[in-house]
């Protein structure tokens, strides 16, 4: 027992020379003070970590259980406790944890009960393939101590899990060694050597339910952007690169301190990681080496990671009721700068056709179900269906009470968690409105509206012209509640009108009266409704064909590519089969047309149905004769894939993908994947280097209406603002 006191008191005191007093926990919250060692060739981490617990939480908990890495062997320092194996919980294979309980030896009286817990071991646990997003392929690991790095994080459980979901507050100190250095959440206080190693201190008064502790020999850069130090981590020297990231973060703190509020943390750091992630957490990013120089990341993923940092890791998710913090980070980062440069409503457009394509009556849920993204299904329902949730709450109060709104949100429940009932507060308190039929609707039911329009005509009676039209709602599912804009245009006018109807019946027959002749009607033609699309409002995508739940793929018999396209073709068959989706292989001799009940890919030049998706004839006027040419070129000597309406049904889509080479077949087959979005595409090389892409316009879309063809229609939409540039 003695030992013990002497060993933390040892241990304190050391640490108290090393880096100066130990603050004084606050008694509100939980609080940890962590000292890690870490000897990197050895993967040997060593931990003190004293816990400052509520007495609260003692009362009617008899024992006080948690989680702690099984390679971690612990024992407890203070003799007010006695820690064993919770027996009632045995070690199940491939758990990375084991369960134990600290029971008081006396009776608790402080009002902040003080745990000091002292565990050390071996942290391995190599970089496996993620199997579940087959699209995107990151590895992943639980936690781990190796020469290229190091990544401890909840998962990992190498501090101290407690069974209640606790925010902690805390100071972590790490001595590890020379020329490394550590990342974690909150400000660095301390970054010296001492005594041949390296000590860092990082100071988190803001609580976090994880504490991370990143590792490596990075060449650091930083920039003070106001009252935020902005830092760059890099694995390899490469300032250019710093300096952006650097220049753009200071930009995207500006853009959404105006939006939202204050950054919540005194820091942001870009991190480069040693595989490829794209993480965001609690002020700082981890980004992988590949993605960190892509050139699009930093107007795409970066801002998104960056965002989290209000939404999700400033306001925390309550998962109990679903993940809200997705849709609203997709909606003010991805959506917000495609806005900014005008492309708002084909990003929304693009979101509701992925949801149109993936999702279906077997795996659609509720948005409040949503908890991480393993498929396509489950990002169009997390991600696109939440995004456009956010965008229809906008549309419908405006811009200004949008941002109050998330403003209030922000600061209401900032370090909290919360759920979408408290966004719901938020705007019914900011627009003195009762929001529950929305939020139910939209947030605890699953499924979307399709809508039709039908039956326009025009009367004139005095003065006056009528507008009759009717819209019916498809699905099979109930009847929703919606309001939907529809855009009237007028002979010979430049300008149109937009008006707002609520439907709320499956049929319903709507009459509007102008004083002007109307000429055309549009329905929803911006997309801001969330609802399944109509194929036909919808350029074909190879996403249309992916998505499908079922598909065939027609081989080129005669082809002296015939073995690499099969290849090609096995392998999609199993990634299909891992969704669930059916995908046959029939080479070309054996069938006498094109199926029209599925999904087709015709793969070849020389497939005898190549013809069949002749997009250079039937699409020359889009194209374009410079386009015509590069098609060409790339027929002879490059590859070439595209997507078009089935022409003996515009409801299923067919694929063509035609290569002159085996490796750059082979190349298309793990790449065409990430390319769902587009109609057209173009490569060169074996290699499969991307050098076209597009998409080619919709067929005549069944949400809008000609009434009058001869009449001259020169009004166009403007598109709203951008968020951000709401005065
Ligand atoms: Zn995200």
């Amino acid at each position: 027992m003695i030992n013990r006191i002497s060993f933390l008191f040892i241990a304190v005191s050391f640490w108290i020379t090393a880096c100066g007093q130990v603050n004084k926990p606050d008694n509100e919250n939980f609080n940890q003070q962590i000292y890690v060692d870490i000897d990197i060739a050895t993967s040997m981490l060593s931990v003190t970590d004293t816990l400052y617990v509520p007495k609260a939480y003692f009362e009617d908990e008899k024992g006080f259980i948690f989680k702690l890495n099984k390679s971690l062997k612990v024992q407890v320092l203070n003799n007010q406790f006695s820690v064993k194996e919770f027996k009632k919980d045995p070690i199940k294979e491939g758990v990375l944890s084991k369960t134990y309980i600290l029971t008081p030896n006396e009776d608790v009286v402080d009002e902040t009960v003080m745990i000091a817990l002292q565990y050390s071991g071996k942290i391995v646990d190599e970089l496996k393939k993620g199997a579940a997003e087959y699209a995107r392929g990151f590895s992943e690991t639980k936690g781990t101590i190796t020469e290229k790095g190091v990544y401890l994080a909840g998962s990992t459980y190498w501090l101290p899990t407690l069974e209640i979901e606790a925010l902690w507050s805390f100071n972590l100190t790490v001595k590890i060694d020379t020329a490394w250095n550590v990342v974690s959440q909150g400000k660095r206080i301390i970054n010296k050597e001492v005594n041949g190693k390296q000590l860092v201190k990082y100071i988190s008064p803001e609580p976090m339910d994880e504490v991370y502790l990143i590792a490596a020999q990075w060449t650091e850069y930083s920039l003070q952007a106001g009252d935020v130090l902005v830092q760059a981590f890099l694995r390899t020297p490469d300032e250019k690169l710093a300096n952006k990231y650097l220049g753009v973060t200071s930009g995207y703190i500006d853009l959404y301190k105006k939006l939202i509020g204050s950054y919540p943390y005194t820091k942001f750091a870009l991190v480069e990681n040693f595989w490829e992630t794209g993480y965001g957490m609690p002020s700082f990013t981890l980004l992988g080496e590949k993605v960190i120089r892509m050139p699009w990341i930093l107007y795409s993923s970066y801002p998104h990671e960056l965002l989290h940092n209000y939404w999700g890791n400033g306001v925390f998710v309550d998962y109990s009721e679903g993940n809200w913090c997705e849709g609203i980070t997709v909606y003010m980062a991805d959506h917000l700068l495609q806005e900014q440069r005008g492309n708002g409503a084909s990003y929304r457009r693009t979101s509701l056709q992925k949801f149109t394509d993936y999702v279906n009556d077997e795996n659609d849920f509720a948005v409040n179900k949503f908890l991480n993204r393993n498929n396509s299904a489950e990002e169009a329902v997390g991600y696109g269906k939440s995004m456009m949730i956010n965008n229809m709450l906008r549309w419908e109060f405006g811009d200004k009470k949008f941002i109050e709104a998330y403003a209030k949100f922000y600061s209401d429940n900032k370090f909290r968690k919360a759920t979408f009932g408290d966004i719901q507060k938020s705007f019914e308190s900011v627009n003195s409105t009762d929001l529950n039929a929305f939020f139910t609707q939209w947030i605890d039911r699953k499924g979307a509206p399709t809508l039709k329009l039908s039956d326009v005509e025009v009367k004139k009676k005095k003065k006056q012209y009528h507008l009759n039209f009717t819209l019916k709602q498809l699905q099979k599912e109930d009847v929703f509640n919606i309001n939907i804009p529809v855009f009237v245009y007028f002979e010979g006018e430049n300008k149109l009108t937009e008006e707002r109807i609520t439907m709320n019946k499956r049929e319903q027959v709507f009459s509007l009266d102008f004083d002007k002749k109307p000429v055309r009607i549009d329905i929803d033609p911006q997309f801001q409704i969330m609802r399944r699309l109509d194929r036909k409002e919808v350029p074909a995508s190879l996403s249309q064909v992916f998505g499908e739940k079922e598909a065939i793929i027609i081989l080129p018999e005669n082809s002296k590519h015939l073995n690499a396209y099969t290849a090609l073709a096995k392998m999609w068959q199993k990634t299909q089969a891992a969704q669930g989706k059916k995908l046959s292989i029939i080479p070309d001799n054996k069938i006498s047309s094109i199926p029209t009940d599925k999904a087709v890919w015709i793969l070849g030049f020389d497939n005898k149905y190549s013809d069949f998706v002749n997009i250079a004839e039937k699409y020359s006027s889009v194209l374009g004769a410079e386009k015509l040419e590069q098609i060409k070129t790339l027929k002879k000597e490059g590859a070439l894939i595209y997507a078009v309406p089935n022409p003996n049904n515009v409801y299923q889509t067919v694929g063509f993908i035609g290569a002159n080479n085996d490796d750059a077949i082979a190349a298309l087959s793990r790449k065409l994947l990430h390319y769902g979005k587009y109609g057209y595409l173009g490569f060169e090389t074996e290699k499969a280097t991307n050098v076209l892409k597009g998409s080619l316009p919709a067929l005549d879309s069944p949400m809008n209406f000609v009434i009058d063809t001869k009449a001259e229609i020169s009004a166009v939409i403007v598109s709203r603002k951008a968020l951000s540039e709401v005065e």
